[in-house]
């Protein structure tokens, strides 16, 4: 049995951060981290963006530890007994902890067919996968139109690729974009030559290797050497779940992202944690939330008094367009559509029972920060009669 201050399950942005704010309190305490995937943390951001654009490389996604942490690369924990305080991992070797963060994250939702022939685009190795293929073949399918697909289609266009994306939405992003901003990304994606497949659904994947062909529900058949698939994450909460933690939408956290046992904590994509700005709770799966969650909850181990008092904010790039948002992005909310340049550049305000509910700055860079601020205020009334009308 190995004895640890602070016990780390998952080894992602959030485990690194975790370890920044133990640290800054903390220096001597020991700290170890289990972690599924086989190698140290990385920045997972880049995977998608500017690795494949040169402005990354490998060697600088990794993100920096002490070398007193005890790093178990492929380790997976799969037992929490909490009036132990005792986690078990796949190996059965057992870690007494006297302060737990769950940092699980999420794996990928799957399609019922396909097996490995889909790459279910979501960390290095899938990265190194598919980067593979794309230096020896031409034709990909990219699967879902949310953040992943949106990514990745564009990456491989930008490599020269023929790219199809599918997706059974009416257009590009439309789970957080207002209909006229997705409809307008479709466009933009076919003009920059991936073929938009929008409203249609994969039903099938046939052939093995280098030589797939993509099965869809109108009846195409898409062939292709690499089809990627990015079709929303599942928050892993098993361990929690199975231990009794309190779980709903995520391990459930409060301010100071303690789970409903003092002694154990959770955050990044996993933790369902209460949003100051917005007054709900909410799970926020984006590297800003990762990190900053990540150094809060160290701290917070490390017996600081610090509180979550904040919002994380996200990004992406598709193409020359790109933006940075904070909030709830939920294209079912009321809408407030400032161009300065239609499409190109503008901000747009989500309401919510007449407060802003989120603010996406679009190709408007750096005012984040005023963008919070908005967070949870009541729009103006001339505000509203304008969105009305
Ligand atoms: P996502 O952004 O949630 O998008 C998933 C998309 O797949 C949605 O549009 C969803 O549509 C669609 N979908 C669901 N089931 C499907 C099916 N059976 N067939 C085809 N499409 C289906 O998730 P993601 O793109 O997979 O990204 C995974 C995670 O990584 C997310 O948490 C994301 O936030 C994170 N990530 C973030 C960034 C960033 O911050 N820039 C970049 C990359 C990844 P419905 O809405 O209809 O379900």
């Amino acid at each position: 049995m190995k004895e640890v201050t602070y016990l780390i399950v998952g080894g992602g942005m959030t485990a690194a951060s975790a370890v920044s704010g133990i640290r800054e309190l903390d220096k001597h305490g020991t700290i170890a981290i289990l972690s599924s995937e086989n190698q140290p943390p990385y920045n997972r951001p880049p995977l998608s963006k500017k690795l494949w654009t040169g402005k990354k490389k490998l060697e600088d996604i990794w993100r920096d530890l002490p070398d007193d942490v005890a790093f178990h690369a492929g380790r997976t924990a799969v037992n929490l007994d909490l009036d132990r305080k005792v986690v078990t991992d796949d190996t059965g070797e057992q870690y007494r902890f006297e302060k737990l963060l769950l940092a699980t994250g999420g794996s990928p939702r799957r399609l019922p067919f396909g097996g490995d022939n889909i790459i279910y685009y979501r960390d290095l190795n899938s990265y190194r996968r598919l980067r593979g293929l794309a230096a020896e073949h031409d034709r990909f399918v990219v699967i879902g139109g949310g953040f992943i697909g949106s990514e990745i289609a564009a990456a491989l266009a930008m490599q020269g690729k023929q790219v199809t994306m599918l997706f059974p939405e009416d257009g590009i992003g439309a789970r957080i974009f207002p209909v006229e901003l997705a409809s307008f990304l479709n466009e933009y994606y076919g003009e920059k030559g991936v073929n938009v497949l929008a409203g249609e659904s994969v039903t099938g994947l046939e052939g093995s290797g280098t030589d797939l062909t993509v099965l869809t529900e109108s009846g195409r058949l898409i062939s292709a050497n690499g089809v990627v698939a990015g079709i929303g994450i599942i928050p892993n909460v098993a361990l929690a779940e199975t231990a009794g933690l309190e779980v709903g939408n995520g391990i459930v956290v409060n301010g100071s992202l303690q789970t409903s046992h003092p002694d154990v904590y959770a955050a990044g994509d996993v933790a369902s944690f209460p949003d100051p700005y917005l007054d709900r709770r909410r799970r926020v799966e984006h590297e800003d939330a990762a990190n900053s969650m990540g150094r809060v909850a160290g701290q917070a181990m490390a017996g600081g008094d610090s509180t979550y008092d904040y919002s994380p904010m996200f990004y992406s790039d598709m193409f020359d367009l790109g933006y940075e948002a904070v909030g709830r992005l939920d294209s079912r909310l009321e809408t407030d559509v400032a161009w300065e340049e239609p499409f190109h550049k503008g901000v747009i305000t989500y309401i919510d029972e007449g407060k802003v509910a989120g603010v996406l700055n679009w190709n408007v860079w750096d005012q984040v920060d005023q963008a919070r601020e908005r967070l949870g205020q009541p729009v103006s009334a001339a505000t509203r009669a304008a969105t009305e009308g």
